[in-house]
């Protein structure tokens, strides 16, 4: 029989150490609060999370990339003494299109002209459609009720008139949401793509969200984090049950009961709604949790003894709309050795081959590298990957996104205290939602929250 848990006092509890808990963790106590961490695995960084490949080198199986206008993200791996380098975009990117494979140079594939003038077109209307969304209130936009009973698959049969460009924008929904058109809000896609300054930005490598990468990977940011708190992070304390009232919140997780005067529960909405709440939650708040689904991502790299595609002159980046990979990238560490290719499984891909056998999954991942990049593709020495869905402590990513009629009949529940919780995590961010950028603002955001409150 279990003994009694071990109890813990603290100013403020924090419900997972993922970049947004450690961050609410970190700026709570160099305010003076007395904070505890706890968290359900026995590792910090949840969606970040750095891989071995051998000789003192590392790939990171969740979030990497850092982009400009990602300040809060750029700041804090300056203020911890790591460093990015470029994700490697040098030479001729490939794109494959019912079957057909070519490559170009720069960041628009070798199209139609039809094709071109129809996305150019939609890009240049949902881009003024989002300048009236504010990400901190989607709801409140003018035309929000339309917009969010409408899917962007809806959207873009009634707006483009190109196959191509309507397969091109389902690329773009698998590539940022790891989600089908059909499922996610129009209002949704341009509340996040403002939120991230332009569309531009999300999907590009030069100048957008997949232009850097950390030195030593991004799993560095969460560990330097955690040393700096030391005792204060509990592993693998999965948190049960939260008691809530006026005289503060009981948090108990497996073997600890911590009380505090407030809680920052830093994990996805649909993780935060299979928490137990004494008392329950308000009915809104309870519901938005319902409506909240994760993403279906699994991340696959092959490593070779050097990133060949280099000498024959093209970048390591594929967009397909073959599959099963559709993106691929150039993930080798900055001095080029091994040579890493990345390939991501989004949306259908990803469900379909996380049913199959591990040696399934290997051979129809590596089975797209040989079709992209040649023979030579087919023998990579190792191969990792890591499907995030299966992932009793994520149950999904890249992360959150939100399906018709959620924003505008809940969205207020979304980052709203109720009573001492409150929220935090990349979904709740009001500035690059979904991102590790957006999960270090949620947790500055959740701190300054709570100490105007303590
Ligand atoms: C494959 C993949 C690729 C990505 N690529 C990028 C990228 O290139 N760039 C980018 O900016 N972002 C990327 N992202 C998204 C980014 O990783 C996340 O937005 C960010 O890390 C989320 O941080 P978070 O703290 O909000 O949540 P999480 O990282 O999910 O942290 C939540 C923490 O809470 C813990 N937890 C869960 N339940 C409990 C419980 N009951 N009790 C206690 N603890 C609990 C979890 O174990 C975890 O440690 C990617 C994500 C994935 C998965």
């Amino acid at each position: 029989m279990a003994g009694s848990p071990i109890e813990r006092t603290a100013d403020v509890v924090v419900v997972g150490a993922g970049l947004a808990g450690l961050t609410a963790a970190r700026a709570l106590r160099r305010a003076g609060a007395d904070v505890v961490v706890l968290e359900a695995r026995e590792r910090v960084g949840g969606r970040v999370l750095n891989h071995d490949i051998g000789d003192g080198k590392v790939v990171e199986v969740g979030g990497q990339w850092v982009g400009p206008t990602q300040e809060r993200a750029l700041a804090l791996i300056a203020e911890l003494g790591l460093e990015t380098f470029d994700t490697h975009d040098a030479g001729r990117n490939l794109f494959e299109h019912r079957g057909r494979l070519s490559s170009y140079a720069g960041a628009i594939p070798r199209v139609s002209p039809p094709a071109l003038v129809d996305t150019q077109i939609a890009i240049a209307r949902l881009t003024w459609m989002a300048r009236s969304v504010d990400p901190a209130q989607p709801w409140a936009a003018r035309r929000a009720r339309a917009w969010d009973a409408e899917t962007v698959a809806s959207w873009s049969r009634r707006h483009m008139r190109t196959r191509l460009g309507r397969d091109l924008m389902q690329l773009v929904c698998e590539a940022v949401w790891a989600a089908d058109p059909a499922d996610v809000s129009l209002l949704h896609f341009l509340a996040y793509a403002k939120a991230a300054g332009s569309m531009d930005a999300l999907i590009s490598t030069d100048g957008g969200a997949q232009q850097s990468r950390v030195v030593g990977g991004s799993q560095r940011i969460a560990l330097a984090l955690a040393d700096e708190l030391g005792e204060a992070v509990a592993l693998g304390r999965p948190v049960r049950r939260i008691a809530h009232g006026h005289d503060g919140v009981t948090v108990d997780a497996d073997g600890v009961r911590v009380r505090a005067r407030r809680t920052v529960v830093a994990i996805s909405p649909a993780l935060a709604g299979r928490l137990v709440y004494d008392p329950p939650l308000p009915a809104d708040r309870d519901q938005l949790t319902q409506r909240t689904p994760n993403g279906s991502v699994i991340k696959c790299m092959a490593i070779y003894d050097a990133p060949f595609w280099r000498e024959a002159g093209l970048s390591g980046q594929v967009t397909s709309d073959v599959g099963p990979v559709k993106v691929t990238f150039d993930n080798s560490p900055p001095d080029g050795s091994p040579g890493v290719l990345l390939g991501f499984l989004e949306g259908a891909a990803a469900r379909a081959l996380g049913r199959v056998p591990a040696a399934e999954r290997r051979a129809a991942v590596v089975g797209c590298f040989a079709r992209f990049f040649g023979p030579a593709a087919a023998s990579p020495r190792d191969y990792v990957d890591k499907d995030w869905s299966s992932e009793e402590f994520t149950r999904g990513c890249y992360g959150a996104f939100l399906p018709p009629n959620t924003w505008t009949a809940f969205g207020p529940a979304l980052r709203a205290p109720v009573g001492p919780l409150h929220w935090a995590g990349a979904e709740t961010a009001t500035r690059w939602t979904g991102y590790m950028d957006g999960a270090i603002r949620s947790g500055e955001d959740a701190a300054a929250a709570v100490l105007a409150r303590l």
